[in-house]
């Protein structure tokens, strides 16, 4: 096939940034602040928003052509959004008043609408979509005075955990371009992690916000279902799919969470959780507190984690949380063996009920080779969507056929109440539960795409929050073979406090080291075997 003229072409309006801008500060001390601590010196006027927005787009120009987190950019735009931000500083007699987030530059996945840009979800199906609206979560964004510099590469349509599977090409990991860096919110999450931008919204299904965040250093936080609105969040399979925040540390995290949290009228799904205290995350201890590790998440087998860096990172949470005052216990739930069949069976169910209206009439790409209308739908689809996303329309047409749907999608539905029962039993007794958020570390370009089942087997810790509707927050927790690695903490529907309150604690603990001992992994990626050091 001819390659399309489209395919490679990245977005990017106002290419260069004037030269004499009076840039006071230097990139590194600005993008080495949280978007908390960004904002903080903004409202101070200790660095302005133009100096911020510029450092990020310095380190896009830098970084853009090895990575591709970013399938499309507004420099002009972004640096004169600052300079009002700017002005409001000075002219303000008040800061404290002013919007939380006023002049901090952040990144918004491509399935996350911003009105007048276009949002191509990944896909040639939506490579000219330019939504007339925005997202809910994204409009409170921007109402926060986030500063958004661009949309995100993602696995099409959000099916992939290694944004591979993008039309545009592939995003590599920003430590290493021979790896990729998760996915689907791969773009998000490399974008943070290059300091292409100060914090970014992802979008979880079955697990696209926490195992980019662990594969990049991030800290990624799936929010409790329905907390952020799904209005305006291109749907890929409706009962799971979440927006949340892609950050650098937890307290971005949870300030981003409170930003977009809340009752939508333009989703009836969605529902106001309790803001997160963030004072209160700083003074939360896991002394006392009761762990939970399910023993089926602690699988070895999977293909990207052949030396057992999931299994070494869990030795030493363990280890530390037992350390620090809290009490761990493994804990017995055989449902969890059938997570990964039950999610990908709704999943695919739904995806392929909401990706049936892209038929070529509506909206999006039209195929100009049909004959009739029944050519045209087929052509339509056939062209516009990718592999991956034909497999699960494939999948999902199958499960819910008459034939196969009592054994298929009502079997699924009923063994996710089955997990919804064995997890509220689990939340009864602990704070929280703790489990590897992705087997070993990021795996190489191509590996994912040679075994399609062994891509899904991966997902296995990350999809059952994603079945129950419950908050789960990605934590770094040190490194392997020379690359990042996250834990994964899960509690209860509303929970965010304690998760965010561990994660903070997690990130305290491994910033000052106070426990000595933990011992991290810090061989490059040349020395195979990872043993530990
Ligand atoms: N890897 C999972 C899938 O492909 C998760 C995707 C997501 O959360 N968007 O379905």
């Amino acid at each position: 096939m001819a390659e399309d003229p489209d395919k490679m072409k990245v977005e990017q309006s106002d290419m260069s940034i004037t030269e004499d801008r009076d840039v006071k500060m230097s990139q590194a001390p600005i993008m080495a602040l949280s978007a908390y601590e960004l904002a903080q010196k903004i409202r101070e006027q200790k660095v302005t928003s133009e100096e911020a927005v510029s450092a990020v787009l310095k380190n896009i120009d830098e970084h853009e052509c090895d990575v591709h987190a970013y399938l499309s950019f507004w420099k002009e735009e972004a640096l004169a959004q600052a300079r009002k931000c700017d002005e409001m500083v000075r002219e303000s007699t008040d800061v404290s008043t002013l919007p939380p987030l006023l002049g901090v530059p952040v990144a918004i996945k491509d399935n996350l609408l911003l009105r007048g840009k276009r949002s191509t979800c990944g896909s040639k199906m939506l490579k000219d979509y330019i939504p007339p609206f925005s997202a809910t979560c994204v409009e409170k964004l921007v109402a926060a005075g986030a500063i958004v510099i661009g949309k995100t590469n993602m696995d099409e349509f959000g099916m992939g955990a290694s944004t591979e599977h993008s039309y545009f090409g592939a995003t590599r990991h920003p430590e290493d371009p021979d790896r990729v860096p998760g996915g689907s919110s791969g773009g998000s999450a490399a974008a943070v992690a290059y300091g292409g931008a100060s914090a970014a919204l992802g979008t979880d299904t079955g697990g696209s916000i926490r195992q980019p965040a662990a594969f990049c250093g991030l800290v990624g936080l799936r929010p409790t279902y329905g907390s952020v609105s799904r209005h305006g969040l291109v749907a890929f399979a409706s009962s799971m799919d979440t927006a949340g925040p892609i950050t650098r540390g937890s307290v971005d995290a949870a300030m981003l969470f409170n930003i977009v949290n809340g009752a939508d009228p333009k989703d009836q799904t969605s529902i106001s959780a309790p803001k997160v205290d963030i004072s209160a995350m700083e003074n939360y201890d896991v002394k006392g507190k009761l762990i939970g590790i399910p023993k089926q998440l602690l699988r070895e087998d999977t293909s990207y984690d052949r030396s057992g860096v999931s299994s070494r990172t869990m030795n030493r949470a363990r280890e530390f949380f037992v350390k620090n005052g809290a009490k761990v216990e493994e804990i017995d739930m055989p449902i969890l063996d059938f997570a990964v069949a039950i999610y990908y069976i709704l999943s695919s169910a739904e995806a392929s009920s909401n990706l049936s209206r892209y038929d070529g009439i509506r909206y999006g790409y039209r195929s100009g080779q049909a004959s009739d209308i029944s050519e045209l739908y087929t052509k339509t689809r056939s062209e516009g969507f990718g592999k991956e996303v034909k497999r699960r329309i494939l999948l999902g047409n199958y499960v819910l056929s008459s034939e196969h749907f009592d054994d298929c999608y009502r079997q699924a539905e009923r063994a996710r109440n089955m997990v919804k029962k064995a997890f509220d039993e689990a939340f009864s007794k602990y704070d929280f539960l703790l489990c590897p958020t992705a087997p070993g570390v990021a795996p190489k370009q191509g590996e994912i795409d040679k075994d399609p089942l062994a891509a899904y087997i991966a997902d296995l810790c990350t999809v059952p929050a994603s079945l129950l509707g419950t908050p789960a927050i990605s934590v770094p927790f040190g490194r392997a073979e020379g690359l990042p690695v996250g834990i994964q903490l899960m509690g209860p529907r509303f929970g965010e406090q304690e998760i965010l309150g561990a994660a903070r604690f997690v990130e305290k603990a491994l910033a000052s080291d106070i426990d000595g001992d933990i011992s991290f992994e810090t061989q490059t990626m040349n020395q195979k075997g990872g043993t530990d050091s």
